[in-house]
């Protein structure tokens, strides 16, 4: 049964050495008590207070980590069913699919774009995060040439698939320390791979014929003490899986049934042979609560789009995403180059350092720190305001590093510029386009002097 934060904070050492990252046990505590927390994260628990502990601390959905290092795919730990009650955590992982039998060439094509494709978004990289290796040929030799192969290219995130344990055990031999996901755990093989995967520390998938046989396969691993478990409820139409999906989300945070508490993988390249159904099918699970998606191919038409609603749905709603205050230097600018400012909301630098990038102009701009809130919700909270914006403007540095003193402000903010006169005394406050789409004609008129 759950604990309050104050019991768990009783169990605590109670010395605030702050080494969790949190200023005091009783900010650790209650952060353990609603899911935000890993218990791992306070060295000094004693043995008795951590079986005690771990137990009612661990969130409803285990956290599972795939690979090692840097490109380490972490999937589940959520804490909640829909994304706007708190935050969704981590991320699912979008796959690519490679089998055995597939020809040499293929196969270096598929990688070698999983490899090199990412795209840059308000400051993120968005990229593909695992490769699922499917023994296809029942020829063990041809698998490990496949998985050695993808290792030697720097490639560490897999998922290594088989329906036969030898080959399996072979193949989680030849891909070493980096701890691939093991699939699959089924009624004929789940002793076997459960003790393949305890001996390898790795991660271990279950297919279940239904739901029912999978939270029973998730059991009897558990019960062999295997804790990073995947759930795979075995559902190949679209229909059943997005139920699925939904039923082990519900049963692993209302009911708090353990043997659901896992997060899932799910093949949309196993639903369809059109890519453009696989990659609307794929998007289900990403507000719907995939934890790996496996897609037969990763390119330009299916990553952008994912990629970018994976990164809409995970950010914390709470949280405005923000670009560091700062001079931005675009397009080489120098002393008699336009000055202009805004708020240091993402979208708003982005949209505003992309218009000023395509105008070829060059140009400084000036990113004050508003707390991620835009021009407009800034003004409204007064921290895009004069008395605000001055102070930086003169300390920033820009006034070294111009001979003019023009500096051009949103037409968003227009009503500031009386205020911002007064403050900055020496400049001259130049009111901008409201529109980003204006910026262009805006600063090819625009003169020092
Ligand atoms: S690391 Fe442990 S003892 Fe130290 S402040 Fe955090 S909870 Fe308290």
């Amino acid at each position: 049964m759950a604990l309050s934060g104050i019991q768990i904070f009783k169990m605590l050492p109670n010395t605030n050495c702050q080494e969790c990252g949190v200023p005091t046990c009783m900010a650790f505590a209650m952060k353990l008590a609603a899911g935000q927390a890993e218990l791992d994260s306070c060295p000094y628990v004693s043995d008795e207070a951590r079986e005690k502990l771990e137990e009612a601390s661990a969130p409803p959905i285990r956290p599972v980590v795939i690979g090692t290092g840097d490109s380490a795919l972490k999937v589940g730990g959520e804490t909640v069913i829909f994304r706007h009650e708190k935050t969704f955590v981590n991320k699912p992982g979008i796959g690519l699919l490679i089998t055995d039998t597939m020809d040499e060439a293929e196969v270096d094509k598929k990688l070698k774009t999983f490899k090199e494709l990412e795209y840059d978004r308000v400051g993120m990289k968005l990229k593909a995060d695992i490769v699922a290796l499917k023994d296809t040929s029942g020829d063990p030799e041809k698998f490990l040439k496949l998985v050695e192969k993808v290792k030697n290219m720097g490639l560490t995130t897999l998922v290594l698939m088989s329906d036969k344990p030898e080959v399996l055990a072979k193949a989680v031999k030849a891909a070493g320390d980096i701890r691939p996901l093991i699939y699959a755990a089924t009624d004929e093989n789940v002793e076997e791979l459960g003790k393949l995967a305890l001996e390898n520390n790795c991660p271990i998938a279950v297919r279940g014929k239904d739901l029912e046989n999978a939270a029973e396969l998730t059991s009897k691993l558990a019960d062999m003490k295997l804790k990073d478990i995947v759930i795979d409820t075995g559902a190949r139409e679209i229909r059943q899986a997005f139920q699925d999906h939904i039923a082990v989300r519900r049963a692993a945070l209302v009911d708090k049934f353990r043997p659901l508490g896992f997060p899932t993988i799910v093949f949309p390249c196993d639903m369809t042979d059109d890519p453009i159904q696989e990659t609307v099918f794929a998007s289900t699970f990403i507000p719907k609560y995939g934890g790996i998606i496996i897609l037969s191919e990763v390119d330009g038409h299916n990553l952008f789009p994912l990629s970018v609603q994976r990164m809409n749905i995970y950010t914390d709603p709470q949280r405005p995403m923000a670009t560091t205050e700062g001079i931005y230097e675009i397009n080489n600018p120098d002393e008699n180059s336009p000055v202009l400012i805004t708020s240091n909301f993402a979208l708003t630098y982005f949209i505003v350092s992309g218009e000023v990038e395509s105008s070829r102009v060059p140009s400084w701009l000036l990113i004050k720190d508003t707390e991620g809130l835009s021009v407009l919700t800034a003004w409204a909270a007064g921290k895009f305001v004069a008395d605000a914006i001055a102070p930086f403007v003169k300390k920033c540095g820009i006034e070294d590093k111009i001979k003019h003193r023009k500096i051009v402000i949103p037409g968003a903010a227009a009503t500031i510029s009386g205020d911002l006169d007064e403050e900055l005394t020496d400049w001259e406050v130049q009111i901008g386009p409201r529109e980003g789409a204006h910026i262009t004609p805006f600063l090819k008129n625009w003169k020092a002097a």
